[in-house]
């Protein structure tokens, strides 16, 4: 029993409070049962739990408080310093000696660096340095048998079988609690040990299971338990004054609302979210092709796992909303980047946050402002922050202070991008259909809208919408040659005159 009063069976907390975790069946935990299954596959020589904050997290109720969370930061650094005593001990008595025992298995956190390392949380699923790997086990000489005459003892003598398969058992996974056998000259018989071998890998394909399962989920209301720890060092730092609620639960991300504190001396704005991008990889998998073909992102991509993936959404949308805020559009401000959080500047008031341009009951004349508002930032998103948002829609745009703001672009990308003009086309079809609908007789259709925004003069049949986009892909591959030709990252799109790429002025 540990200082929570947790018995390695039975986590819970000391103040009794949460309920029970509920085995979860939403699509997205039987989706990311594949991905358990695709990483334990990766990681099937890696046991997974070397982290001990993983260890300590995982297998705990959903539901928390900031009590608890402190209460595992105490424990977790009571378990270190106990560590480091033992390792001390340790020392201390084998000395000198040529044979050494180990006490490792009575450690309570496992290897842990003990500094704020950012990379703290994935460490185990790159660590290809496995601790518990098991000893060789013990060859008998290829003859069989070991002694002489009398003395013969064959590699199927019963007590030395029993014995060795006693002292097999500290291969185990450290989690495994084996006493000790040894000591009390345990005799285990070939079956035995292996129905123990085979519980024990089952329940550790379990654990793995249960474990991947709740640290790759970010629940419907709630984040993962990883994500609460990082939030609450964020209150307990002073950075946040507290967390109120959420504001969103989407596909990729969860949004809070929270009170900003004092970052390196500077105060944080006092109404902030904080934007969680979700760690179900599941959804992210569908949207990789806006970050790998990112030139921006391209070579780290392929470089890293999944988890550190997710943070680099949350970079893309930090580098974007710095562009955008450049070119004076109207977005929220970071304030932070922490892991796979990014704290941004409130849009709203009040706690309450500024209604997104398909709630609004905007007058014909707000309405007709708010388009050319959008015309505008779209304009500037291409011309001056050479981007593309890819996801436009009246989802994505706040009213407030009756003007537009844009949000959510972590998947905005260059217009050289090798889809970024059919994603652009996509985000003009959006907007000059809402704007129609809601009834703004300037709003072009979306050729027109596609042209004006680009600067490109491409051929508009309205009723072929397939020869518009066959244009279009015409233009990416070219501009795709171009790249590959010579060897540019960025073709200039932005400042095309709409002649043929591979003629363009930059190139003499
Ligand atoms: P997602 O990728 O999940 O759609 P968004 O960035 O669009 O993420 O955020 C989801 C919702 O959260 C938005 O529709 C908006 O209502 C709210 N939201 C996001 N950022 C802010 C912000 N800075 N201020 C106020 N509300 C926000
Ligand atoms: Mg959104």
């Amino acid at each position: 029993m540990d200082q929570l009063g947790r018995t390695s069976e039975t986590p819970k907390s000391p103040w009794g409070g949460c309920p029970p975790a509920m085995p979860s069946c939403s699509l997205s935990d039987v989706m990311s049962e594949e991905l358990a299954r695709q990483l334990e596959e990766e990681n099937k020589a890696f046991p997974s739990l070397t982290n001990p904050e993983v260890s300590l997290l995982s297998g705990e109720e959903t539901d928390t408080n900031s009590d608890l969370m402190l209460a595992r930061l105490l424990q977790m650094q009571y378990d270190r310093e106990c560590d480091t005593q033992l390792r001390r001990e340790e020392r201390k008595y084998n000395g000198e000696s040529k044979v050494s025992i180990s006490f490792e298995n009575y450690r309570t956190a496992h290897p842990y660096d003990g500094s704020e390392s950012s990379e703290d949380e994935v460490d185990w699923q790159d660590t290809r340095d496995d601790p518990y790997k098991p000893d060789k086990p013990q060859v008998t000489p290829r003859k069989g048998f070991t002694g002489k005459g009398k003395n013969i003892t064959t590699k199927h003598d019963e007590v030395l079988c029993g014995r060795k398969n006693t002292a097999r058992m500290d291969n185990f996974a450290p989690e495994v609690l084996v006493g000790d056998g040894l000591g009390m000259d345990l005799k285990l018989s070939n079956q035995v040990f292996n129905s123990l071998k085979q519980h024990c890998h089952s329940e550790q394909r379990r654990s793995a299971r249960l474990h991947d399962k709740k640290e790759h989920s970010t629940a419907e209301q709630a984040v993962d338990p990883r994500t609460r720890l990082l939030m609450y060092k964020m209150v307990s730092a002073g950075t946040l004054e507290r967390i109120n609620g959420c504001i969103s639960t989407g596909k990729e991300s969860v949004v809070f609302h929270a009170n900003g504190g004092m970052l390196e001396e500077q105060p944080v704005p006092e109404e902030v979210v904080l934007k969680v991008f979700k760690t179900t990889l599941n959804e992210f998998k569908n949207r990789d092709r806006y970050i790998k073909d990112d030139y921006r992102f391209k070579d780290r991509f392929s470089k890293l796992n999944p988890r550190k993936i997710i943070r680099l959404w949350a970079e893309k949308e930090m580098h974007n909303l710095a562009r955008m805020k450049k070119a004076g559009i109207p977005c929220p401000e970071v304030a932070l980047l922490r892991k796979h959080i990014l704290v941004l500047s409130f849009i709203g008031k009040d706690h309450v946050p500024a209604p997104k341009l398909k709630d609004t009951m905007l007058g014909a004349a707000d309405m007709k402002t708010a388009y050319y508002q959008v015309l505008q930032m779209m304009q500037q998103l291409y011309q001056e922050c050479n981007l593309v948002h890819a996801d436009l829609s009246e989802y994505n745009m706040l009213w407030h202070q009756g003007q537009v703001w844009l949000i959510d672009v972590s998947q905005s990308v260059e217009p050289s991008h090798p889809h970024g003009l059919q994603f652009l086309f996509r985000d003009c079809t959006n907007v000059s259909t809402f704007f129609q609908k809601r009834g703004v007789a300037e709003a072009m259709s979306v050729y027109e809208l596609f042209n004006c925004v680009t600067g490109l003069d491409l051929t508009i049949n309205e009723e072929d919408e397939a020869e518009f986009l066959a244009q279009i892909e015409a233009l990416e591959k070219r501009n795709e040659d171009h790249v590959q030709k010579r060897g540019k990252k960025t073709f200039p799109l932005s400042s095309w005159d709409g002649s043929p790429p591979l003629k363009h002025a930059a190139d003499d």
